[in-house]
Order: C-alpha cells, then sequence, then structure tokens
C-alpha cells in the first residue's frame, strides 16, 4: 500500500491510497476530479471507492465525475447521508471498512462539522484527518462546540505515534507561526519548522506529517486542558 499526495485547487490535498498488488485505488476527499484522473490515466489504475471525511466543497467536488467515470462507490458517514453527495456505502462511528485490500477505522470526530470523520488504516498506520488535525493546527470550529473538537483531537491523539497524518489542506506554515509564537522554546517545534520551510521553499508538500510529531510541536495537542485549547482555538481565529 501506498500514499500518492495530489495538490488540488488552492490549498487542499486530495490523497489516492494506491494497492499495486492488484491495481486498484481510493481516494480521499477528492476537492476535484481532474487532478485525480490525470495521475491516474495512463496507469491501468482501478479509482474503486472514493472516502470523504465532511461534506464541504473541496473536499467533496470531484465526487460526480470520478464515480462517473470510474464507477467507484462513494464512502461516508451515514448520519451525514443527505450532503455527501452519490455516497452509497454509509458508515459509522468505530466501524471497520474494510473492501478488496483496504482496511480502516471510522472516527467520529465533531467540531469542524457535525460528521467529519477520520479514516485510519491502522494496518498501514496512515490516518486522514480532513479538516479535523492539520499538521500545527486544527479546523475551525463550524458546527460544533469547542469542546467537541477537543475531544476529536484527543481521539486522534491517541493513535500509535508512528501513525502518519494526512491532513486536507497545506496550511502547516502559517500554522506554525500561531504555534512558535506561542510556544518559542520548543526545540521540536523548532526543528519541524527548519524542515517544512525547507519543504516549501521546494515546492514540496509538508505532509505527511505524524502523530509524534504533531505531539510533539502542535500547540492544540499540547493544550492541557479544555480552556487553555479554547483560548488558543479563539487567539488562532484572529491570527
Ligand atoms: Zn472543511
Ligand atoms: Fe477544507
Amino acid at each position: 500500500m501506498r500514499v500518492e499526495v495530489i495538490p488540488c485547487l488552492q490549498d487542499n490535498y486530495s490523497y489516492l491510497v494506491i494497492d499495486d498488488s492488484n491495481k486498484t485505488a481510493c481516494v480521499v476527499d477528492p476537492s476535484e476530479a481532474e487532478p485525480i484522473i490525470k495521475y491516474l490515466k495512463d496507469k491501468d489504475i482501478n479509482l474503486k471507492y472514493i472516502l470523504n471525511t465532511h461534506h464541504h466543497f473541496d473536499h467533496i467536488g470531484g465526487n460526480k465525475d470520478l464515480k462517473r467515470r470510474f464507477g467507484s462507490s462513494v464512502v461516508g458517514f451515514k448520519k451525514d447521508s443527505k450532503r455527501i453527495p452519490e455516497i452509497s456505502i454509509k458508515v459509522e462511528d468505530k466501524q471497520i471498512w474494510k473492501a478488496d485490500n483496504f482496511i480502516a477505522q471510522i472516527i467520529h470526530v465533531p467540531g469542524h462539522t457535525s460528521g467529519h470523520i477520520c479514516f485510519h488504516f491502522f494496518k498501514d498506520k496512515y490516518a486522514f484527518t480532513g479538516d479535523t488535525l492539520f499538521s500545527l493546527g486544527c479546523g475551525r470550529i463550524f458546527e460544533g462546540t469547542n469542546e467537541e473538537m477537543f475531544k476529536s483531537l484527543n481521539k486522534i491523539k491517541s493513535l500509535p505515534e508512528d501513525t502518519k497524518i494526512y491532513c486536507g489542506h497545506e496550511y502547516t506554515l502559517n500554522n506554525s507561526k500561531f504555534c512558535i509564537k506561542h510556544d518559542p522554546n520548543n526545540f521540536n517545534l523548532q526543528k519541524k519548522i527548519n524542515i517544512i520551510e525547507n519543504n516549501i521553499k521546494n515546492q514540496l508538500p509538508t505532509i505527511p506529517s505524524t502523530i509524534k510529531d504533531e505531539i510533539q510541536c502542535n500547540i492544540f495537542l499540547r493544550a492541557k486542558d479544555l480552556k487553555s485549547f479554547s483560548k488558543l482555538r479563539d487567539l488562532k481565529d484572529n491570527f
């Protein structure tokens, strides 16, 4: 199994999880169909599944065209069925979704939206965190409370340390500025910022991160209680 990072729109990432053994793939959060088609074209890989973390347009925009082109099945959160276009496989919190050689646990992580889920490919140690956990940041709270988001982040935080984090946007550099402002003496963060700046300079993604890196460097995961988390979230909204 391998993951291919596909930049979409302005700063979105879609991800292809590719099984080379039988030339099948899933795409996570296709913002648009074109870059996905462009990658798969001539490679003889069949896009069998479309996985959506949540219903925002920059995560589902390619569903319809990709389904039409490849006949893929759309996998999304059952309670969000009405908002996920073309959904056919409805999954629930904690469920293990298994199809072909793909296997992932669904983790319900409300906060950014009420129906946001993460796909945890526990065997491969990948977590697709959408707009809930970003590298060095977390999503804005649109449909939930600070408490829900704090709990959701704690669920993700409890995954094994070597889990790779694939999030929905390239926000890492901007996020790093907020983290270092409020955590200036964090040596691990300073080191990570060097790597991030280098990647950006060379036009490379800063993704994937890891749970370990995020625990060491992401100020939102370092918040010790709901009160300090909420304060940081408010400050970040106006950063
Ligand atoms: Zn979103
Ligand atoms: Fe988004």
